[in-house]
């Protein structure tokens, strides 16, 4: 999968992209990324991006060219398709505006995104948000992490890419699977049973007697019992 992020603040992404899953991800080539700033695209000396917002009122809009002119240029590239054989994915990407009026997250939604799409956009807005007439036309979904406001769609971004990356065959270890996690179906979109390590007993608690038993059948009853 290729993920493109455009976004007036690119350095935060280092952090989270360079550590643990998702740099692993990366490393095998499951998972391409590439965030872009975007402005690189606007014009003039101030490189300006934003502006006061039609209607007046508090708050700057982010200007619709360097959105518009990056979103062209990233989906004008040339992508190979993984696939293999030379081939370059059509069609463009599916581009994707995180905003709290979008629709909300939730595990189906990450596993359609990750099964039907190869190539995703993600534009983080800032300020007040994006002029809307770069959603009208170029924008195919809008996505929210939850119903709060952030100050960026910079976190929402790397929600979804973390979320996307874990159902990408091969980025998680079969002991890590995410077949068995909370809102899989595989747990019937519920969330999952607790979990105990080492010592048997810590501070008078102990762990329940089941899980040291040994009998399997039991253990998965006792699961399927303790999911909520
Ligand atoms: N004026 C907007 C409103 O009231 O809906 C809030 C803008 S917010 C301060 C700036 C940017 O953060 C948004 O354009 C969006 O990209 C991102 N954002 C904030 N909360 C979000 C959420 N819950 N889900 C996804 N993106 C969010």
């Amino acid at each position: 999968m290729r993920i493109d992020v455009l976004t007036l603040f690119p350095a935060m992404f280092q952090g989270p992209l360079t550590e643990s899953i998702l740099q692993r991800a990366q490393e095998e080539r499951i998972l391409e990324i590439h965030v872009h700033d975007i402005r690189a695209f606007a014009r003039g000396r101030h490189r300006q991006v934003d502006d006061s917002p039609y209607g007046g009122g508090a708050g700057m809009v982010m200007m619709a060219e360097p959105v518009v002119k990056a979103i062209e240029t990233i989906a004008s590239t040339p992508v190979p398709s993984s696939g293999g054989g030379g081939g370059v994915l059509s069609g463009g990407p599916l581009c994707v505006y995180l905003s709290p009026r979008g629709k909300r997250l939730t595990q189906p939604e990450v596993e359609r995104l990750a099964t039907k799409h190869e190539w995703i956009l993600l534009l983080c807005g800032h300020y007040e948000g994006v002029d809307q007439r770069v959603i009208d036309t170029w924008i195919d979904e809008e996505i929210s992490i939850g119903d709060y406001v952030l100050t960026g769609g910079e976190l929402p971004a790397m929600v979804l890419i973390d979320a996307l990356a874990r159902q990408l065959p091969g980025v998680l270890g079969k002991e890590e699977s995410a077949h068995e996690e909370s809102f899989s179906k595989k747990l019937s979109r519920k969330r999952e049973y607790p979990h105990y390590t080492r010592p048997e007993e810590f501070r008078g608690m102990r762990v329940p007697d089941i899980l040291l038993s040994g009998n399997h059948a039991k253990i998965e009853e006792w699961r399927r019992n303790h999911l909520v």
